[in-house]
This record gives C-alpha cells, structure tokens and sequence, in this order.
C-alpha cells in the first residue's frame, strides 16, 4: 500500500477529535482542492465524526483525469479477466477481514443498527467475490457467420471510465454493487459516496490499494451533487455514470449525461406494494410488513410502504401491525437492544413528518406514531416514530411518492384484480410483494405486476445472482448478477474475412 494513501476514514473509530478525512485520487489521499471541509454527524446525536473534503468541480475533474490515464495508459483494462478477478475477489477477502470496523463505520455514518451493518459487509463480500469469479468467467462467443470464408467473434470490452454517483441509505453495499463488477469488468472509476456518508467508502479505497489494485482505477472524490455529482454525469471523460438515488436528480443526471450521449445506469426510488390476500399466512405476511419497512427506519428503496389489505383481513392485520409496531425499540446503532436508529438528517425527518401531516390533510387517518419520539435519550438524533396511516387511497401522495421513512400507508382492497390494477397504477416500479397461498394467484399476479422485483411470501429478499432494478421510472439498466456485470462491458463484433479479394463495388 502507498503510505500516502490514508484517508483517515478509520480514525473515526478511535473517539477524540474528529479527524480530518481525505479523498482518493490518483491513490493519493489529497484534500479538496479548495481546502474546504465538511462535518460529518452521527445521526444518533448530531456529534461530529468527522471532517471530510468538501470537493468541487475541479476536484472530481482530477479523479476523472486520473480515471481516464488509468483506462487509456494502464494495465488495468488489457489485464486478463482471470488476473482481474482475482484481485477482485482479494478486495472481498480484504473486506471480510475489515467487516467488523466497516460495519461501524456505516453505523456511525447512517445511524443503522451495527446487525444491519454486519449483513451489509457480508453482502458486500459475496458480491466482490461473486463478480471476482465472473471476470475470469467471460470467454466470447463465436457467431456463424453467414457469408463464406468469414469468422465472426462477439466479445465484451470494458466500457470505459465510469462515473458513479450514490446514495446514503447503503453507502457502502450500494458502491459495491457498482464498484465490484466495473472492476471485474476492467473500468476504471469515480465514485461519488453521499456527501453525508463518505466513511465505508473512503475505507474501501485504502482496501483496494491494499488489494494491488492499481493507483487511479478506483477514485474516491467527495462535495456536494450539484457539483461534484454533475460533473461527473457531464463530463465528456466519462464513458458511463451510474447513479442510485431519488427521482428527480435522476432526471438531472439523464439531462447532463445526454451533452456526450455517455452510457447510463440508473436506480431510482420505489414505491413498493406489500399485498396480503384474505388466504395467506397471515402470521408470515405480518412479519413480512414489518421487515418490509422497518429495517433502515424505512429508508431502504424497496421498502413496502404501501401496505394493501384485503377487505375481510383489514381490521385484525391492521390492530396486530399497530401492537407490533409500538414495541419496535429505537435507540443507538451501536446498543444491540436496538431495533430501529434514527433518520439519515434533521432535514429528512422534517421531510417524512410533512408527508405524514399532508396524508392526514387528504383524509388518512394517524393509527400510530407520527411524531418525534419524547424519550430524552433519543432527543439529539433524528428519530421519528413508527407510523400507520390507514384510510389512504390511491390518488394520496402519500401511497403515490417515496416518504423513505418509518412509514406504513393502508389501502384496502376487494378483489384481486382490483389489489394488481391499483399497484400497478404508479410511476415506480422497483418491486412489489405479495402473500397468497393459492398457487395460480401466485403466477397469475407475479406475471401481471410491472415490477422489476416481486416476491411471493416474502419481502425485501435479495441476491448477488440475481439482477436488481426497475421498471418505468424506477431506472434504467440492472444492478447484480451477470446484467450488472454486463452493464459495465461493450459489445464488439470482430469480423474476419479469410478469403478477401477486390469486390470492385465502384468499378474501376
Ligand atoms: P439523492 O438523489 O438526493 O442523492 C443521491 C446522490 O446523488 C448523492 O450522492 C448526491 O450528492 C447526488 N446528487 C444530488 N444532486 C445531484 C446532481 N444534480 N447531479 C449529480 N449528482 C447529484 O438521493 P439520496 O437522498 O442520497 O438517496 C435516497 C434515494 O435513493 C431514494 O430515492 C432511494 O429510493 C434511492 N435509492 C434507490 C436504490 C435502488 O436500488 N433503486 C437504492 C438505494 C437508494
């Protein structure tokens, strides 16, 4: 590892002063530019962890220069796939090693229970190692040719110099679900983490210097999206930008990234049916409303926030969730008696309480919750307590956008044709669940859910193998398994001509 490589990331760990982070650029830990800082707070009680980088424009053009002089004059991308991977996958090994500081560390920087955190860096684990193996993996394919004495070969290439923009509900695990495959894939990279939760990914760039990975294919540069995160959508360096975050700065990034018409992969928000059919597992579908929503206080995009109940269930599903979810114990991350920590920031929580207050205006009726909880332990942080809103109908915002918050809204339905058309009726279509025990309800509404996600008894399930993403205005492209793989890789078609003699097309 270069000694000049540390971000201070782990600093944060030993208490006392907040440290002084640095970025990665070029695998030197470098200030901003400007010299310019950020506190980073601990959302359990607004403390200062940290100091980070604030960057700007010029600092996230230098960590697409050193991406780009990686890609066009460095070893990384012509290194073969098995070589690749398996430095990769030495990343992963790294992570497992680290997991416990990591977890943490995003503890810390999100204020998520540190159980969550450590499911988190296994997930994390898995897919560096799942995309390590994919990268030796790729073999091309041979085409017939059509035309005589002619072969014809389809092989990936690495896309280029990625641009990567994320959020701050999964700081690191939504990185690596970019990070590991463009890698795997022979990218080289700038991320942007959430200016709000930089530690795990700083970390990350320490690790994969460690890995030998070489200096300025993983770049790590911080500051604000208005600036650091459009530059890197709008850079004409830039082969494709990745993005996970809200709508709206989705539609942004579509905008800037048209200017060079560059590659875009896109993970926006969700407003996720949960549908409990009168016939199913009720205990299971309970359970499954809770874990739907509750994991991250909410703040998760595939949270089932919008929970549908059939007619005859309504009232007993309703009174039990309510029991249930009195009893969820908010608190530190860090304190294992914890079920649920606090809202990412003051700002966010104001957010979520206005969509609670402007349901009640539309006619939901507050079951529980909607507050700012009383307890004094809790009274620094950004808590808010877990909400049902019954009553709520399709044309309600608050069934209709993303609250990203502790929040459950209750519809009731009739009949399971009226449960999928009412679904279905969003712009969203990340992933949708729903709890039958008749099997042929189980394909009929599977097929008929415009989701790129739907679990059957269950809910918030997945998987590295699989692919993650969504339909309508959900994004673009696909996350994990071999498409998100893919998603970091061009085409090319090499055609050989063995017998080549003057066609004379144009005469002479
Ligand atoms: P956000 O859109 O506010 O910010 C996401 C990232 O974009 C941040 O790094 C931010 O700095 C940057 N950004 C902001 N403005 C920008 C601009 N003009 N140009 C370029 N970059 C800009 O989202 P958030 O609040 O950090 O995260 C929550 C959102 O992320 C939710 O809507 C959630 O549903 C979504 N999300 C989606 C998935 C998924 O897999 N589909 C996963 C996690 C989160």
């Amino acid at each position: 590892m270069m000694n000049d490589n540390a971000t201070g990331a782990l600093d944060v760990l030993n208490g006392g002063a907040a440290p002084r982070l640095r970025m990665s650029v070029a695998g030197r830990a470098v200030p901003a530019l400007s010299g310019e800082t950020r506190g980073i707070l601990n959302p359990f009680d607004a403390s200062l962890v940290a100091l980070a980088p604030e960057g700007g424009r010029e600092d996230a053009a230098a960590a697409v220069a050193a991406a780009r002089a990686a890609f066009d004059a460095g070893d990384w991308p012509g290194l073969p796939g098995a070589v690749r991977g398996a430095l990769v996958s030495r990343l992963g090994g790294l992570i497992e090693r680290d997991a416990e500081n990591l977890a943490r560390l995003e503890t810390i920087d999100t204020g998520k229970t540190l159980e969550e955190s450590r499911w988190d860096m296994q997930d994390i684990v898995g897919i560096f190692k799942y995309y390590g193996g994919l990268a030796g993996s790729e073999g091309g394919e041979v085409v017939a040719s059509p035309l005589p004495d002619t072969t014809s070969l389809v092989v990936r290439e690495p896309v280029g110099v990625c641009g990567m923009i994320c959020p701050w509900n999964y700081p690191l695990l939504q990185a690596a679900w970019k990070i590991a495959p463009a890698l795997a894939a022979g990218c080289t990279m700038a991320v942007k983490p959430s200016e709000l939760t930089p530690l795990t990914t700083l970390r990350l760039a320490e690790l994969a210097a460690e890995a030998g990975i070489p200096a300025g294919v993983l770049n790590v540069v911080l500051g604000p999206g208005a600036t650091v995160g459009a530059e890197l959508a709008e850079s004409p360096d830039v082969d494709l930008v990745s993005f996970t975050g809200g709508i709206v700065t989705g539609k942004k990034i579509i905008a800037a990234a048209s200017a060079n018409v560059k590659k875009i992969a896109l993970e926006l928000g969700g407003k996720n049916p949960n549908i409990v059919f009168a016939d199913a597992d009720l205990d299971a579908a309970l359970e499954g409303a809770l874990n739907g929503v509750f994991f991250h206080a909410g703040q998760i995009c595939s949270a089932g926030a919008r929970l549908m109940l059939e007619d005859s269930i309504h009232d007993e599903f309703v009174a039990r969730l309510a029991e249930r979810m009195a009893r969820i114990r908010m608190g530190s991350g860090m304190d294992g008696a914890t079920q649920m920590g606090p809202l990412i920031s003051a700002e966010h929580r104001e957010k979520v309480a206005r969509y609670v207050a402007l349901a009640q205006e539309e006619g939901a009726r507050l079951e529980l919750g909607g507050m700012v909880p009383d307890d004094p332990a809790l009274a620094r942080g950004f808590f808010f307590t877990p909400t049902l809103l019954t009553g709520c109908t399709n044309a309600m915002r608050i069934v209709q956008e993303e609250v990203f918050g502790p929040v459950i809204s209750v519809e009731r339905f009739a009949s399971e044709e009226e449960a999928v058309a009412r679904a279905n009726s969003t712009v969203y279509g990340l992933s949708a669940g729903f709890w039958t025990s008749d099997a042929a309800r189980q394909q009929r509404v599977s097929s008929a859910l415009r989701f790129g996600t739907v679990w059957i008894n269950d809910f918030n399930v997945y998987f590295v193998q699989a692919p993650w993403g969504g339909y309508k205005q959900s994004g673009m492209g696909r996350e994990l398994g071999r498409a998100g793989f893919e998603e970091y890789t061009e085409q090319k078609h090499v055609f050989s001509n063995h017998a080549s003699r003057p066609v004379r097309w144009f005469g002479i």
